[in-house]
């Protein structure tokens, strides 16, 4: 039964989740020596498509490891929800993430939205609301610069209490968007109840968009979908101006993408803000 590939990826597995813990350990504890590997974030700019300003970013987890370096997200997302592990990461995210932010605008940058990804466990958590509260208050950002990125499939799972969830972020203040629209288990009557406020078209019906008919009309069926739910609509994985000006010939809100640029580090989005604000 247990076969030579299964035992390797078994003991891979186990492997990942010791560094996993060691990582997020190493990055709570400012005295951990630099060889324990850490995370930190990167943040990729949102642009708004008919202005081209840059409004807000999404922050996006970097893991370097001691030995293998940068692990990409997909490597060790899923382990990190398997094992629970991700609840502490993701508490570090917002509230990383909600500081960087405040950080920004003492500066006396221009105010950023700042959108963090949520896993479906980190959702299904009692106490996700609270440690959202609690990130806010500490940092000083103000609820409405914030916005969480859930996706479908997280939403279906237990859905009066996903609803209930997002409706308490909500009054507090916090926005909520659907990540990767269209590639999970859509129910779009369950649309109608989520307190959203964006739809993101995922990368995957944005890449081939110049030439396939078939994405055309998958994205310009999100976009008008989303404007009739009154939400505002944004496209990931913008590479090209053809992508670009498509998008913006039908009316999508919003883009992201290494058009205008990949994620980088706090320090390039300070940058980019006070070139942003001399224009
Ligand atoms: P996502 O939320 O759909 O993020 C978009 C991914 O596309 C990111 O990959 C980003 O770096 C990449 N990307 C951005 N612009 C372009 C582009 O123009 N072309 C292409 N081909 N790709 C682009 P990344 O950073 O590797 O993250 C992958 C996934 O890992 C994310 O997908 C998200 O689901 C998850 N993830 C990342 N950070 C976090 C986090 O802090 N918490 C949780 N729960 N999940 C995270
Ligand atoms: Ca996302
Ligand atoms: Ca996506
Ligand atoms: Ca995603």
């Amino acid at each position: 039964f247990y076969t030579r590939e299964m035992n390797a990826s078994v003991e891979e597995k186990l492997v990942l989740l010791e560094g996993l813990r060691k990582a997020l350990e190493a990055t709570l504890d400012a005295d951990a020596p630099a060889h324990a590997g850490r995370f930190h974030l990167v943040y990729q700019p949102k642009v708004d498509l008919r202005t081209g300003r840059m409004f807000g970013v999404e922050a996006l987890i970097r893991w370097r490891h001691p030995e293998h370096g940068l692990v990409p997200p997909p490597r060790f997302i899923g382990l990190a929800e398997e094992s629970g592990l991700i609840v502490a990461i993701g508490e570090w995210v917002v509230r990383s993430a909600c500081r960087q932010a405040q950080a920004w605008r003492a500066a006396g940058l221009e105010g950023l939205t700042v959108s963090v990804n949520v896993s479906a466990r980190q959702f299904e958590e009692k106490r996700l609301v609270e440690r959202v509260a609690n990130a806010l208050r500490e940092s000083g950002l103000p609820p409405s610069a914030l916005e969480l990125e859930v996706t479908e499939s997280l939403l279906m799972r237990d859905l009066n209490q996903a609803v209930e969830r997002m409706r308490e972020l909500k009054a507090m203040g916090v926005s909520l968007s659907i990540d990767d629209f269209g590639t999970g288990y859509s129910s779009l009557s369950a649309l109608k109840s989520f307190p959203i406020s964006t739809l993101k078209i995922d990368k995957s019906f944005v890449r081939d968009l110049a030439d396939s008919t078939d994405d055309q009309a998958i994205a310009l069926a999100v976009i008008s979908l989303g404007h009739r739910l009154n939400l505002r609509v944004i496209a990931e994985g913008v590479e090209t101006e053809q992508q670009r000006d498509f998008l913006l010939a039908h009316e999508c809100d919003e883009m992201q993408g290494y058009l205008f640029s990949a994620p980088v580090d706090a320090e390039r989005i300070g940058e980019m803000l006070a070139q942003q604000a001399r224009r």
